[in-house]
């Protein structure tokens, strides 16, 4: 992205290939994404099916990844100048704050502490928190039930994570990496529950037909934004003008129904972004 002027773009090229050389790429001093050279980076999760998954083949789909796409084309990037970076929800402020993505697609809700650290665009998607369990739990209907020492899983540095601890004080909360490494310990029954928001959720439902299901109502707004490094309002307002095109031109419709009809979600309207 040309927003720098030659010189300086010259001088970080050689400071980042420097740093790289010492293997210190994650140094918050200078921002060394691909844009160098005509590419972009976007961060997404891999492992969040109909949301963003990374394939056995490599490829990556779902609704954040298409939204992604959808955002750099109209950005100037087509998909053959896509370079796709894992962003695991405890890294995601950093990612920004080192410059290691140009910008981050992946479940990110935006909320006011995140503000002081990164810029959002969007709302792009609205969702909310909800449990998932075994399909042949009978005991945990709802949030109530989980403080008769259930054990929780959910991810370190994620919003319902924070909303457990702060609000379910008797919950066993148990904090892993993923959201895939909860629902596999779910699965061999390590843990009684998983929460994060329904969308991701259901996708993990989906996937395993009998295995999972979902209880209980929605127990906090998400709204899920793009996340671009602090103060690049250029940038941002870019974003939104494509999330808003978007929106207008029928696309996030046919992803959502895409991305979400298996999880048997209805179609919501679009949320109109902020300004
Ligand atoms: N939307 C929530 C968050 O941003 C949960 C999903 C996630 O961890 O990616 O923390």
């Amino acid at each position: 992205m040309a927003m720098t002027s030659e010189w300086f773009r010259r001088a970080r090229r050689r400071l980042c290939a420097a740093l790289a050389s010492v293997a210190l790429l994650a140094s918050p001093v200078v921002a060394c994404t691909s844009h160098d050279s005509g590419k972009i980076t976007i961060g997404v999760k891999f492992d969040q099916p109909g949301l963003s998954v990374k394939r056995p083949d490599g490829t990556l789909g779902g609704f954040d990844v298409d939204v992604a796409r959808y955002v750099a084309a109209r950005l100037g990037y087509p998909a053959d100048r896509i370079t796709w970076i894992e962003a695991p929800s405890g890294q995601r402020e950093m990612l920004l704050r080192n410059g290691q993505v140009d910008f981050l697609v992946a479940t990110y809700s935006i909320t006011d502490s995140r503000r002081q650290k990164v810029d959002f665009a969007g709302p792009y998607l609205l969702t909310g928190q909800s449990l998932l369990v075994r399909a042949d739990n009978t005991e945990i209907t709802g949030t109530a039930s989980l403080q008769h020492h259930k054990k929780l899983c959910s991810v370190s540095g994620s919003t319902p994570a924070q909303r457990i601890k702060d609000r379910y004080p008797g919950v066993q909360l148990q904090r892993y990496d993923t959201y895939s490494a909860c629902v596999e310990a779910l699965r061999n029954g390590a843990i009684d529950a998983v929460t994060t928001d329904d969308v991701i959720l259901a996708g993990y439902a989906a996937q395993s037909p009998g295995a999972f299901k979902l209880v209980g109502e929605r127990f906090s707004q998400e709204r899920y934004g793009i996340g671009v490094r602090k103060g690049n309002d250029g940038l941002r307002q870019r974003i939104n003008d494509a999330l808003e095109e978007m929106e207008r031109d029928g696309s996030w419709r046919a992803a959502f129904v895409e991305n979400f009809g298996a999880a048997g979600f209805s179609v919501p309207e679009p949320p109109p972004v902020g300004r």
